[in-house]
């Protein structure tokens, strides 16, 4: 079987998360004066995320990003550094400035069927039990990144068999959340 390397975090096994986990530490790559977030809770909806605005780190094909909520998530070190990506994004990606590592994604939209859930990547934390990633999402647009098409089915087999299903949108509970937030905004479901 052919294996191709998806993430440093998940190419070797996934992590199972700790129960009664409460968060940690996120710190940026940069040696001097890094920028440290605190994260007040356990992580949900974790997954590798095939998009072109996630950070990755080096090398990598996908991102792995979750979800907390945004009360949880405090900058709590050199937050001079950071600034927004691309202010028009509906994730509001909060970028360290000098080593480019995303700390926290924030949607400022109150409409927005996400409204109130940051995006992170647990892997900028040293603290282990963070929620596993359990899916793969926009696997696709790993092709408009320069992928080569021709082998989505080794990326697609490898995603497998590290049990992270894969999706070429989210996974169907997150795409049921948005059209129930969608159907409820619109009168076609009660609110
Ligand atoms: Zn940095
Ligand atoms: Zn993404």
């Amino acid at each position: 079987m052919s294996t191709v390397s998806i993430h440093p975090s998940v190419d070797h096994g996934i992590k199972a998360e700790t129960p009664g986990f409460a968060g940690g530490t996120l710190t940026c790559k940069c040696t001097d004066k890094p920028v440290k977030v605190t994260i007040k809770a356990q992580t949900a909806h974790n997954h590798a995320c095939g998009c072109s605005k996630c950070w990755k780190p080096d090398g990598a094909l996908f991102s792995v990003v979750a979800v907390v909520s945004r009360d949880a998530v405090a900058v709590t070190e050199n937050a001079d550094k950071l600034k927004v990506v691309d202010s028009s994004a509906t994730i509001q990606r909060h970028a360290c400035t000098v080593c480019g590592t995303h700390m926290f994604g924030r949607i400022e939209n109150k409409a927005h069927p996400f409204y109130g859930l940051d995006f992170i990547h647990t892997e900028l934390s040293t603290e282990s039990g963070w929620s596993a990633p359990t899916f793969a999402a926009f696997v696709s647009s790993i092709i408009e990144q320069g992928f080569d098409p021709a082998k989505m089915g080794d990326v697609r087999s490898t995603l497998k068999g590290l049990g992270l299903e894969p999706y070429d949108c989210l996974s169907p509970p997150l795409m049921d959340a948005i059209a129930t937030h969608g159907a409820k905004a619109s009168g076609k479901l009660p609110a």
